[in-house]
């Protein structure tokens, strides 16, 4: 039986799995972190190339697949456990890849980039790709866009489609390769949780002017109308641009005036 609600559609195209694993430029002296070990397609691969493989599963019932594995490989070490729970601190990795369950993405997305890694290779459904990469003035771009853009390069892998998966899902999906900025290249921020509130506040509005869109969304940062129009007026930005033609730069630059404004 297979879980719908845990996102079991499990690959079985092994060009695809190797393809997925050429894209991490997996060798030797990587210790490489899976989220989903399902019948364990990938982590064979994985075992195969890598110096060692940390795969969490969260369904027990996929135990003998885990043994067969285990028994063949001594290098892999399985975690049962949900992945958004798991301490990844206790997992001495450098490359991820995996085959994420969907239904899962975004919050696992966002933990992932929370932590050290130089390179992960994911595969998402195609429209949460296609919002991921998306650049500034095109309909795919938004708050997951910035917010992930922010920390990190994405780019496009391949695209694949439902034949490659055993039960077959209905949408295509896509295998983006993450490379995290380096600290020096991270735009510094006043303050971040106050940048997460803004793009909220921002991106409900995407297609109305800067100054329209806080208007309309000043309780996501805290502030009455009223006091809010004063500060927008007394800002070095240009309020009249549309949000969805706002960069990062852009965005990091307009957190951190109103920031600034606001605490002072
Ligand atoms: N890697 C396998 C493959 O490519 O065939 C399985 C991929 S399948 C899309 C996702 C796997 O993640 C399933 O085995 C599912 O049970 C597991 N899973 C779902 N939610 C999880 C969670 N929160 N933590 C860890 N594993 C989870």
């Amino acid at each position: 039986k297979y879980s719908k609600k845990l996102g079991q559609c499990f690959l079985r195209d092994i060009n695809i799995v190797k393809k997925v694993v050429d894209a991490a430029q997996v060798n030797r002296e990587d210790r490489v972190l899976e989220i989903g070990l399902g019948k364990g397609i990938l982590t064979r691969e994985l075992a195969e190339r890598s110096k060692k493989v940390y795969v969490i599963e969260l369904d027990r019932r996929l135990g003998p697949f885990a043994r067969e594995i285990t028994s063949k490989y001594e290098n892999v070490e399985v975690v049962w456990g949900d992945a958004l729970k798991v301490d990844f601190n206790t997992l001495d990795f450098n490359k991820v890849v995996a085959n994420l369950p969907y239904q899962i993405s975004s919050p696992i997305t966002f933990k992932l980039l929370r932590y050290d890694f130089d390179v992960a290779v994911l595969m998402y459904q195609y429209e949460f790709a296609k919002r991921m990469m998306a650049k500034k003035g095109t309909g795919d771009y938004g708050r997951l866009s910035v917010a992930i853009q922010y920390y990190a390069d994405v780019e496009f892998v391949c695209k694949v489609p439902p034949q490659a998966f055993f039960p077959r899902p209905k949408v295509y999906s896509a295998v983006v390769k993450i490379t995290k900025k380096k600290p020096e290249d991270i735009l510094p921020l006043e303050d971040s949780q106050f940048f997460e509130n803004l793009l909220r506040a921002l991106f409900q509005h995407k297609n109305k002017t800067v100054k329209r869109a806080l208007l309309d969304s000043a309780h996501e940062i805290d502030l009455e109308e009223k006091e809010l129009k004063g500060i927008i007026d007394s800002l070095d930005f240009n309020m009249k641009e549309r949000v969805f033609k706002l960069g990062v730069e852009d965005i990091v630059r307009l957190s951190n005036l109103l920031y600034k404004k606001i605490k002072k």
